[in-house]
């Protein structure tokens, strides 16, 4: 019988090597930078063209390559950084497996540029899928250039796999985060597209977190700092009231290496714990340096996991230093969610006299006289603070939208309901059609018998209806705002408010003009309520860079979902009894009230039937 066995030829390894070690043009930016700082470059540029699809391209002024080791490192396991299995242990660069090169030759063309510290000619190189096109000699800056052009040529299916350019880019946006912060005493400079988006010059960590994130980051770090026998922590964490809906800025760097890990990162967590809301994240910046030897860096290819000898010891000293920072520098008043910043002295006024407060008293109130028209300044000023912007949200609403009894025009009772149930009497029977069952359900009955409705997706579902139509009208309609609202954002994040600016204003929103970390707003649509509307676009954010949101569907109709589920009713939310005939009514009057925009059931029925099988 024949044998069937052969070694795959170099070119076809390497293809398969570069499926673990390249998934997208951020694996190639991530690579050539770690190369450009394992090299000891201080100044490192990087050039990307839509999306890195087209082009990534890394500059470096670090320690060059001979012409030999030019040509070495495109082979496979070809490494200057260890000799052998022992190294592994004592790694002090980003590389040691020897095939980033190998890997990106064998699925791109590559051009690279080269010249070793000591001496003057330096060399040129190409290579189109492993195939070595040519060598030559060449007058070049000490260092290395290597540009990665038309990634995937000749894996179709690879590259049609790619997402959008503006994903790919925000994917190696991520990358450059991660490597920028590690290295904050490297100069960085990234152009995309010809036009330069991050120019970084060498600095500490905290100056390089604020020129990532912007300059509003500065006054959110706490510093953290630890040294034991096991690990030394320094770095920052982010004061928990700016905890955010996404996971967002959250960093462990390892020996100066971008990590992930779930574990630590249910430390941090757990050092917040009593100080954030549930479901919000905390930001963090921590830098953990451990003896070498005593973690394996070599589990995944894409060296982002990393395995601790002692990975309790390090949970715990990170917990307890977590702890003391945020004690020390007593950030938030604990368990106070809402806390009002309005009542917190200003440091400026610390040691100031207390002014004699001005009093103001309505002479003309009567509570006898029962004139509702009458305004009351305790009455308005509360509501304002207390519902955190719910009636807002019905403001502006024509007189249309009034004439039929609309739940959007409603209130909602953040308290307990006041109104005594034997107040109308005649309203006795309607006000009893409804109900609402431990803040979550409103119940209200059928002919066959009853339904039980989640009051949290039928507004989601009414809301989301509303966007819809709103969209589809040659121009929304808008609340124009009496001062436009200017608020910060990363670069990162203003990419996505860009994309999404079209769809944006098509529902409504008046975009004055959108800056490089700041975007200014005019105009909202009339279902979102100007306290939100930083709520409304971080959650957008976040679902975008999350990748939650997948492309194929249309803008407007992501858009319109995540802004119903922004701002639906929540669960734990009292509703009074006319708030939940509207919701039911509304609902029912739906093109779709069965489902949510997340294709979750509304309601359920239980029939007469159902209930009398129970009592048999
Ligand atoms: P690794 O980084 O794991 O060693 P790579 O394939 O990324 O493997 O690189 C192979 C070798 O090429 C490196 O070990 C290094 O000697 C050399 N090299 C790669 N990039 C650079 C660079 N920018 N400057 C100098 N040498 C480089
Ligand atoms: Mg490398």
């Amino acid at each position: 019988m024949a044998d069937i066995i052969r070694l795959l030829p170099d070119h076809v390894a390497n293809q398969i090597a570069a499926g673990e070690v390249v998934q997208r043009p951020a694996s190639v930016v991530k690579e050539l930078l770690e190369n450009a700082i394992d090299a000891g470059a201080t100044t490192i540029k990087l050039i990307v063209k839509d999306g890195g699809k087209v082009l990534v391209q890394v500059v470096d002024n670090g320690i060059g390559m001979s012409e030999t080791d030019a040509r070495l490192s495109f082979e496979r396991h070809a490494t200057s950084k260890i000799q052998s299995a022992e190294d592994l242990f004592q790694l002090q660069t980003k590389g040691f497996r020897g095939e980033a090169l190998a890997s990106i030759a064998a699925i791109a063309h590559v051009e690279m540029h080269t010249r070793h510290d000591a001496v003057e000619m330096g060399t040129h190189l190409k290579i189109e899928g492993s195939k070595i096109v040519s060598q030559e000699v060449a007058v070049t800056p000490k260092g290395t250039s290597i540009a990665v052009k038309n990634l995937f040529f000749n894996i179709p299916a690879r590259r049609n796999f790619l997402k959008s350019n503006q994903v790919e880019l925000r994917h190696i946006i991520d990358e450059f985060h991660r490597v920028a912060l590690a290295h904050p005493s490297i100069e960085f400079h990234f152009y995309n597209n010809g036009s330069e988006l991050f120019n970084l010059p060498s600095s500490i960590l905290r100056q390089r977190i604020v020129a990532v994130f912007g300059s509003k980051f500065n006054e959110r770090l706490v510093p953290v700092s630890e040294e034991t026998q096991v690990v030394k922590i320094s770095g920052f964490i982010c004061k928990p009231e700016y905890s955010k809906k996404s996971r967002g800025e959250q960093f462990f760097f390892v020996n100066n290496r971008f990590i992930k890990s779930p574990y630590l990162n249910h430390g941090v967590v757990s050092a917040f714990e009593g100080l954030i809301k549930p479901n919000s994240y905390p930001g963090y910046f921590l830098c953990l340096d451990v003896n070498p030897t005593s973690i394996d860096i070599n589990i995944h290819p894409t060296k982002t996991e990393i395995k601790f000898d002692d990975e309790h010891s390090v949970y715990a000293i990170l917990r307890s230093t977590l702890k003391h920072s945020l004690g020390q520098f007593n950030v938030v008043p604990a368990l106070d969610f809402e806390h009002d910043e309005n009542l917190e002295t200003p440091y400026t006024y610390k040691n100031k006299e207390a002014l004699q407060p001005n009093v103001m008293v309505d002479a003309k109130f009567n509570p006898f006289t029962a004139d509702t028209n009458q305004k009351s300044f305790s009455k308005t000023s509360y509501q304002k603070e207390s519902s955190k912007g719910w009636e807002s949200m019905y403001v502006g609403l024509g007189s249309e939208a009034e004439k039929d009894a609309n739940f959007e025009k409603l209130t909602f009772e953040s308290d307990v309901i006041t109104g005594s149930i034997f107040k109308e009497e005649e309203n006795i029977e309607s006000s009893f059609t409804t109900f609402q069952l431990r803040r979550k359900y409103i119940v209200t009955t059928i002919k066959s018998g009853m339904v039980v409705i989640d009051q949290n997706r039928a507004h989601q579902r009414i809301l989301y209806e509303k966007f819809l139509k709103n969209a589809t009208v040659i121009e929304a309609v808008s609340q124009q705002l009496l001062f436009p609202l200017s608020l910060a954002f990363s670069k990162n994040d203003i990419l996505i408010l860009k994309e999404v600016a079209e769809n944006l204003t098509g529902i409504g929103f008046v975009i004055k003009t959108i800056k490089e970390e700041e975007i200014i707003i005019a105009g909202l649509p009339l279902l979102v309520p100007e306290s939100d509307v930083l709520m409304v676009l971080e959650e957008l954010i976040a679902n975008y860079s999350g990748n939650l949101i997948g492309e194929g569907f249309s803008q407007t109709d992501i858009l319109s979902k995540n802004l119903s589920k922004t701002l639906s009713v929540k669960t734990g939310t009292v509703l009074d009894s006319t708030s939940q005939q509207a919701l039911v009514d509304d609902l029912f009057a739906c093109k779709e009230s069965t489902v949510s925009p997340f294709n979750k059931p509304i309601y359920i029925t239980i029939t007469e039937n159902d209930i009398d099988k129970k009592f048999i």
